[in-house]
């Protein structure tokens, strides 16, 4: 086994936050540029960028944990991601349905393009991906965990979209896979002021949106390959893998 240097929450071009140089070939390159083994592909309420990234990391022997950061009706940002290509379908089908039919004003809010791996623009999702869907927070990690995925409240650490600023507290029966703390903080630091969260795996990630963002933090995964199952086994601590952070 080894160590796996994995950044697992980066925006694309899709999020509407996310700056236009976010295409995948640039995603990828960076990735490499910065050393990464595993990257996570976690736009706004959308999984359409997954699979062509997906592809183009393999060729680069990297790994990409396929999923979107999902903004529950409390508006706490969840990052959810999936093994199964059948389960990513799944997802996507979940979230349009549950997203609010209002439009993207690309002049206020930014552009929500996809592309292709020539950078050429194949789809321009209409509505705007960063409102909140009609599923609650405990809806939407039942509904990921019947699709065998995992559920990580994002950036817990954050004033603003996350589970202490929305909710104000950390729910006793919270069934996450796992808390991500931003890179503005570190689980020492939060995890001192909040004890609660330690029972917790604790994961970092950049939250990038700008190519220079991505593996400005990230979280080693002492494991076999790079797999989702095995992933699964380090954030559990089974079988001998586990996560330690940079
Ligand atoms: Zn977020
Ligand atoms: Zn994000």
């Amino acid at each position: 086994m080894k160590n796996y240097r994995a950044d697992l929450h980066i925006h694309t071009t899709l999020s509407p936050c996310g700056d236009l140089e976010m295409h995948p070939v640039n995603i990828i390159s960076e990735a490499e540029k910065k050393g990464l083994d595993i990257i996570g592909i976690t736009d706004h309420n959308t999984t359409r960028h997954c699979k062509l990234i997906s592809q183009l990391a393999a060729k680069k022997d990297i790994f990409v944990l396929q999923g979107a950061e999902v903004t529950t009706k409390e508006e706490v940002h969840c990052l959810v991601f999936f093994e199964k290509t059948d389960a990513l379908k799944t997802f996507q089908d979940y979230l349009d349905t549950n997203l609010p039919d209002i439009l993207n004003v690309p002049e206020i809010f930014g552009d929500q393009v996809q592309v292709d791996e020539n950078e050429m623009i194949i789809f321009e999702e209409p509505r705007l991906l960063v409102n909140a869907l009609c599923k609650s927070l405990e809806e939407v990690e039942k509904f990921v965990h019947s699709l065998n995925g995992l559920f990580i409240p994002a950036h817990i650490d954050r004033l603003k979209n996350s589970i202490y600023s929305q909710l104000g507290f950390l729910p006793d029966d919270l069934a996450a896979d796992a808390l991500e703390i931003s890179r503005n903080s570190s689980p020492e630091k939060f995890g001192a002021a909040h004890p609660e969260i330690n029972r917790f795996p604790l994961i970092t990630s950049s939250d990038a949106h700008y190519p220079e963002n991505i593996g400005m933090a990230s979280t080693n995964f002492y494991i076999e390959n790079a797999s989702f199952s095995e992933i699964r086994f380090a954030l559990n601590g089974d079988k001998g893998r586990r996560i330690s952070r940079i």
